[in-house]
């Protein structure tokens, strides 16, 4: 087994289109250490603007989530989508089609609950969440009820739909959520999406982290500690199939557990923006059928300190016809639809994407 490092990318079961598709997004949108000192160098206040600048230079962080999962490479290709550095070729004659003057960089984190944190501490300015943390983060509620509301919470867009995936070893005896009893399981990494739900989900079946011996990884060290048979079962929301449990699936035979309409109905009170959704058949190796399971939108999000002018050009560079391809470079993209984003979000449009949806036509 390879050492658990995950910012290597993840679990030692990665195949090569794994390090192509990260290689690629640190190569693009990633260089998080060298960036922000280039970004700086130019954001100097009073420079003349370049004549394309709609909002003069300006640094943008976006954050992620886990090198291992999907909101890491996606914000990459977000980056690299939204931004357009002072001098690039106009898009028109192929060069980049973002908000002029904008450099954005994608930072990894820890997932959804971080990157609210990093929104409201104003260490970033974007950032991919799930519909429910976003939620609860604006109005204060549930896992955000000690640090209160955060009005000036906003979307930009919903992107597509992650799915809770609770895996095992083919040969495990664990079938139910009920039988994590006494197990060692990995309920996902601090600041993640994917840990919030995992307790949400252990209580609706009577279960808390008392009960079982949970251990706090990331998706990669994750499935990593499964081949090793250090842990039972792990957790991970995100856009299936995860990478991970792909490269998992081929290296190791895997079960994935049921989620099904029970567990739906008994979380699903609390937890408006949960829907009931499967898991296709034959999507990981070795899992032949479909298998019911939950899921959850993930969101581009902003405060209002983004001013109206960046929110709209944001989105619509998101949008760009130009940027499909770049976006459709990773797995998670092809189901990016301008048409759907601005549904389920959780919490209000930010104005300017509104004004883009409107305009676009994707709202009435
Ligand atoms: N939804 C996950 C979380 O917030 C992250 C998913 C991903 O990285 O693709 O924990």
């Amino acid at each position: 087994m390879r050492a658990r490092d995950s910012d290597n990318g993840g679990s030692g079961v990665v195949r090569p289109r794994r390090r192509d598709v990260l290689g690629y997004a640190l190569g693009l949108g990633l260089g998080a250490a060298t960036l922000p000192a280039l970004a700086l160098s130019v954001a100097r206040p009073g420079r003349a603007q370049d004549p394309q600048t709609a909002i003069g230079e300006r640094f943008m962080r976006i954050g992620t989530g886990s090198p291992a999962g999907y909101y890491f490479p996606i914000g990459g290709m977000i980056a690299n989508a939204i931004s357009r550095p002072p001098g690039s070729r106009p898009c028109e004659k192929g060069g980049s089609c973002g908000v002029p003057g904008l450099i954005a960089v994608a930072q990894s984190t820890g997932g959804s609950v971080d990157n609210i944190r990093g929104l409201s501490a104003g260490t970033l300015d974007l950032a991919l969440c799930q519909a429910d943390i976003a939620y609860w983060a604006r109005s204060g509620t549930a896992v955000f009820a000690d640090t209160g509301p955060m009005p000036g919470l906003y979307a930009l867009a919903r992107l597509y739909d992650e799915k809770a995936h609770l895996v095992v070893r083919a040969d495990s005896d664990l079938h139910t959520v009920e039988d994590l009893r006494g197990h060692r399981v990995a309920l996902g990494e601090e600041g993640s999406g994917t840990l919030v739900d995992a307790r949400l989900l252990l209580a609706a079946h009577g279960l808390d982290e008392s009960d079982l011996e949970p251990v706090y990884d990331k998706p990669g060290p994750a499935a990593d500690l499964l081949v090793a048979g250090e842990i039972d079962a792990f957790f991970f929301i995100g856009s299936a199939p995860v990478t991970v449990v792909s490269d998992l699936a081929e290296a190791i035979p895997i079960r994935l557990l049921t989620l099904d309409g029970e567990t739906y109905a008994r979380m699903s009170g609390d937890h408006p923006y949960l829907s009931a959704s499967q898991i296709p058949g034959g999507l990981y190796d070795g899992v032949p059928t479909p298998v019911d399971t939950l899921s959850v939108g993930a969101v581009l999000v902003t405060t209002e300190a983004l001013n109206d002018e960046t929110a709209y050009g944001i989105t619509r560079a998101l949008w760009h016809p130009n940027n499909r391809g770049l976006l459709e470079t990773i797995g998670a993209g092809n189901k990016l639809a301008a048409a759907m984003a601005p549904h389920g979000t959780g919490i209000p449009l930010h104005s300017g994407a509104r004004r883009y949806y409107l305009e676009a036509g994707y709202l009435p």
